[in-house]
């Protein structure tokens, strides 16, 4: 099975769209969240990632935009756009979001997996370096967890110790993949990048593939129209620097 693995849409469908273009083909999508929140098109986020496919772990940004948590933790500028999203979400839309599933979620019951926002151990938390990820991989909920948040793309290994995963790509101008094998005998943090909002200094779309078969991630980058977000982010009053940061990946 070819699993496809997105994460971290945060409403931006230019970036969205040039990735759908570009999927490689896929039996089914697992969504990792932050479906919403920093972006400028928040219903057609959601309308596009529910026709890809209906697995779904909810983000701190859905759980903000939708009411289901404060804005506690969340910068001015985050803030800001989740109360601009909240406001411009249909109420179905905001409704649909409201009820999204906290991980870690078993998408299938039949693989060695789980999918969580942040961490196995608190959907909030931020899996950045080698130590926060060590908890997590010293008492696995699966052999291989899929978790986004960072928006890095990559994550981790244990295999007696623990190792970061950082696909080494080149031209950041060009659509490009690099392959990882999953050793059966190791335990994995895969975290597919963010569509949305990169921040690994790289601006291109991140996403994942994951062929169950032959346990192999596919990690892809894909340039997209960055000037037509920023405008729309602009044009929707959202702060600037949300804007600012698509073109800079950080
Ligand atoms: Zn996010």
């Amino acid at each position: 099975m070819r699993v496809l693995i997105i994460s971290d849409v945060h409403a931006n469908i230019q970036a969205l769209d040039a990735c759908i273009e570009a999927f490689p083909a896929y039996d089914i999508v697992w969504n990792l969240g932050d479906v919403v929140g920093y972006g400028a098109n928040p219903n057609e986020a959601i309308a596009r990632c529910r026709q890809l496919g209906n697995i779904f772990v909810r983000g701190n940004h859905d759980k903000a935009c939708s009411g289901v948590s404060d804005l506690a933790g969340f910068n001015p500028v985050a803030a800001m756009a989740a109360i601009w999203t909240k406001k411009n979400l249909t109420p179905e839309n905001l409704e649909w979001l409201k009820v999204l599933p906290q991980g870690p979620i078993t998408p299938d019951i039949e693989l060695n997996v789980a999918c969580v926002h942040g961490s196995p151990l608190d959907e909030d938390q931020y899996l950045i370096n080698v130590h926060e990820a060590t908890a997590p991989l010293l008492h696995p909920a699966a052999q291989c967890t899929f978790f986004g948040h960072t928006h890095l793309q990559g994550g981790f290994f244990k295999q007696e110790e623990v190792h970061a995963i950082r696909p080494a790509f080149r031209d950041p101008k060009l659509p490009q993949r690099v392959e990882l094998k999953l050793r059966p005998e190791g335990t994995y943090l895969i975290n597919p990048g963010s569509i949305g909002q990169p921040r690994d200094g790289d601006p291109r779309a991140g996403f994942a593939l994951y062929d169950t078969d032959e346990s192999l991630v596919t990690f892809y980058r894909m340039p997209y129209d960055i000037a037509g977000a920023q405008k729309k982010i602009l044009e929707a009053g959202l702060p600037p620097r949300l804007a600012e940061r698509l073109a800079d990946g950080r």
